[in-house]
């Protein structure tokens, strides 16, 4: 039997939502940093990387006074729930990248943040998605919108790229890498 869910034709494997997922990293060599975070992600069993946005110099926003972060968003196909990926996603901030948690929002190697996972919506204590802030960030918004402009947010009902024309300008964010 053949049964179409969100738009995918599937028989008896599971579905693969279409994620998307914000990197950003502001210690060490933040862009060899960006690279093995995509790597380490490619390698979550159950998981593809099929997309991957340019790489960002971006100003901090929030927290305290720190170096820019390089920023990026991937495309990711996967057969896993939100929360078996979220609890990926932690294993590699943590086991990887040795990610030292100090101030809320200050400096970190590493930093995976769920924007989207196609579109579901969920609101809890460890895990919200969307991603409730995306909309306010620029340093998110001009990556995703190079690779999932149409891309609609499903509380918003607003396209990424009309996301992307109403945020504001006064961070800077400057593309440093294709
Ligand atoms: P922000 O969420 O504003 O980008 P942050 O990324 O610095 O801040 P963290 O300290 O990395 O925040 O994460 C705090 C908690 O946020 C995580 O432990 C996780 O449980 C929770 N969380 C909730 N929603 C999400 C999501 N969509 N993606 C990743 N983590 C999330
Ligand atoms: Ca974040
Ligand atoms: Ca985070």
């Amino acid at each position: 039997m053949r049964v179409e869910i969100n738009g995918d034709l599937c028989s008896n494997r599971r579905v693969k939502s279409q994620v998307f997922i914000a990197l950003g990293s502001n210690r060490g060599d933040r862009e060899l940093n960006l690279l093995r975070g995509v790597a380490e992600l490619g390698k979550i069993p159950g998981a593809r990387v099929v997309a991957l946005s340019g790489f960002y110099e971006t100003e901090a926003v929030g927290g305290p006074d720190q170096p820019d972060f390089v920023n990026a968003v991937v495309r990711l196909e996967t057969s896993l729930d939100p929360r078996q990926l979220l609890a990926e996603l932690q294993r590699i901030e943590n086991e990887v990248f040795r990610r030292v948690r100090t101030l809320r929002w200050g400096p970190r190697s590493m930093d995976l943040d769920i924007l989207f996972f196609g579109d579901l919506i969920t609101a809890g204590d460890d895990l919200t998605i969307p991603h409730p802030r995306l909309h306010e960030r620029r340093f998110v918004l001009e990556p995703l919108a190079e690779i999932a402009p149409e891309f609609v947010h499903p509380l918003l009902n607003r396209n990424v790229a009309d996301l992307l024309d109403g945020v504001g300008k006064n961070e800077r964010v400057v593309k440093i890498q294709e």
